[in-house]
């Protein structure tokens, strides 16, 4: 696979493989990419994690249904609002709502915040809910969400199978067709460095995602996390995931991409790497302490990022906050890519 532009052709292999001087100009290309379609302006949404019961049995997450040792909660409508409301930093212009595979608490508590959050200020809105039926999209779209991540994980068919991720791959890539065709603005992505996890399972993903109609693709290394099949194995590579990351913006130098804090976890300065290699979306966690500790992606010490930290990498990054949000700047852009 190959990035080819009027500028370089460049072999996504030798990218992932850079290290060095080469690895340093490719980041810095990167950058500057992101610099030439975005500026140097970032975007910052506050994620709260609505309820962390789900369906689905994922190999490599805390909050697969098998795990009978988590503590299970859904965050109550008052709570999240309060939160969103009086106690989110004001460098944030989007939020985002992220949950287990879990149809009560969108039907509960998720579509009516949305509501109301639409109702009392501009904040833009995206929600990582899972797979869910046409009725539940419509439905959180119609209160007034934009933005819906969706990620594939790994987009090698018998790979997608190995790591348990929900339903297949066929219909999670349904999904994201129908979400973009519907109203919705996508993002997808992938984690690196999961168990099995071959450099041709890395390529072929990357091809996957950058045929589909995406407004925006992640890239995260894989956190083995405590109380899950896959608990005994290494993490992943921060430079494969940083080269995967640069690659991304290559490819695609007009889609949304999220620096995440696992990269933070796995590897000195990773998050402000990402920002200063192309990422231009950054997240600050409101969901509270006392609930944190049970939204177990991974581990219960995994790294938060509070708003001096996000600010910080942003900073030495050599960027700024954008104070446009994000579903704004969607709305009034067109995307590029066609439905494959
Ligand atoms: N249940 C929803 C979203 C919540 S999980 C869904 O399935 O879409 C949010 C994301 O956490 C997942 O998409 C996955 O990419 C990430 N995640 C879970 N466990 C992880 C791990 N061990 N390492 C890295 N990322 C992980």
């Amino acid at each position: 696979m190959f990035v080819d532009s009027k500028e370089y052709s460049t072999d996504v292999r030798d990218i992932l493989h850079s290290s060095g001087k080469a690895q340093s100009a490719l980041h810095e290309q990167a950058g500057r990419l992101r610099d030439a379609h975005f500026g140097k302006k970032i975007f910052i949404r506050g994620v709260v994690e609505a309820s962390n019961y789900c369906r689905q049995n994922c190999n490599y997450c805390g909050m697969r249904r098998d795990n009978k040792d988590l503590n299970r909660y859904r965050l109550s409508l008052e709570t999240l609002l309060d939160l969103v409301l009086h106690h989110r930093p004001s460098s944030i212009t989007d939020i985002n709502i992220q949950a287990g595979e879990d149809p009560i608490v969108v039907r509960e508590v998720v579509i009516p915040l949305v509501k109301e959050i639409k109702r009392q200020t501009s904040l833009g809105i995206s929600v990582c809910l899972g797979t869910l039926s046409n009725r539940e999209y419509i439905e959180l779209r119609q209160a007034g969400a934009e933005y819906y991540i969706l990620k594939i994980e790994s987009g090698d068919e018998a790979h997608y199978r190995h790591i348990q991720a929900p339903g297949t791959l066929a219909r999670r890539v349904e999904a994201i067709k129908h979400l973009a065709t519907t109203g919705w603005k996508v993002s997808s992505g992938l984690i690196i460095g999961l168990p099995d996890q071959t450099e041709d399972h890395i390529l072929r993903t990357l091809e996957l995602l950058s045929h589909l109609p995406l407004a925006g693709w992640s890239v995260s290394p894989f956190i083995a996390g405590d109380q899950t099949p896959f608990g005994s194995h290494q993490n992943g590579n921060l430079e494969q995931t940083l080269n995967s990351l640069v690659a991304m913006r290559l490819m695609h130098p007009d889609r949304i991409i999220p620096a995440v804090s696992a990269m933070g976890i796995v590897g000195q300065n990773g998050y402000t790497r990402a920002i200063r290699a192309g990422a231009n979306l950054a997240t600050i966690n409101l969901t509270p302490p006392e609930m944190r500790e049970n939204y177990l992606l991974y581990k219960r010490d995994r790294l938060i990022m509070n708003e001096q930290r996000v600010l910080k990498s942003i900073e030495e990054a050599g960027c700024q906050p954008s104070r446009t949000s994000l579903a704004q700047y969607l709305a009034e852009t067109q995307l590029t890519t066609k439905v494959a």
